[in-house]
């Protein structure tokens, strides 16, 4: 799936691509609730909206967005990380509160291929600002799927003195280095006077009637 991003400036690919975006997200989320991802069983519930405009489309484009060949900039790892987090693809549960966000996208190589069973692992401050450094509460990790997605399910990260909303992140390909960094939001007032922020590393989120959708692609350089 991930392979329509190259094609897409052939106007039928194009298409095409529109048309398989549009159902991405759907077929995503439908397999999210039935837990492991399968790519069997959703597309055909996935094309219910064929008089989708194509304004309506392009919104929906924002998942995934393309693939740029550019690695991902590393960040600093900070105070905060620790090893041995649990392995799950949900943050939430009880004793978390905040505004839901669910983050979703691809782990590519600089050729832009997928990349199957990579490692990320993701801490983040609560929703006041704090991180658990006792236990490994805001802390998991989870492995892309054959298609090379992932997908998180976690709260809108507090802001802390010094830094603007981010959220950390350990990359890894399989036998490659680990990629460190941090993903951020758009449009915080604190974005441009924090000296870590990156623009780069800046997610593509929208609001949902229950919270908020980011989506972000990791590119890594293979050895
Ligand atoms: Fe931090």
């Amino acid at each position: 799936m991930p392979k329509q991003h190259i094609s897409s400036e052939n106007p039928i690919s194009r298409r095409s691509f529109l048309q398989q975006s549009l159902t991405l997200p759907l077929a995503v989320l439908l397999a999210a609730c039935a837990g492991p991802v399968s790519t069997t069983g959703s597309a055909s519930q996935a094309t219910a909206s064929p008089q989708a405009s194509p304004r309506v489309q392009s919104t929906t484009l924002s998942s995934p967005p393309a693939c740029s060949g550019t690695p991902t900039p590393s960040q600093t790892e900070g105070p905060y990380y620790k090893a041995g987090s649990p392995e799950r693809t949900s943050l939430q549960g009880p004793g978390i509160v905040g505004t839901s966000l669910t983050i979703r996208g691809y782990v590519f190589s600089t050729a832009c291929q997928p990349i199957a069973h990579a490692w990320l692992d993701f801490w983040q401050a609560d929703s006041d600002g704090n991180y658990d450094n006792a236990g490994f509460k805001l802390r998991g990790h989870q492995f892309t799927d054959k298609q090379g997605h992932y997908q998180l399910e976690t709260i809108v990260p507090g802001e802390y003195p010094g830094r603007t909303r981010h959220i950390h992140v350990k990359v890894q390909a399989p036998g490659q280095a680990v990629l460190t960094t941090q993903l951020y939001f758009p449009g915080e007032p604190h974005n441009e006077s924090d000296s870590i922020f990156s623009p780069d590393l800046l997610m593509q989120v929208q609001n949902t009637s229950n919270g908020q959708l980011a989506t972000f692609n990791f590119v890594l350089a293979l050895q």
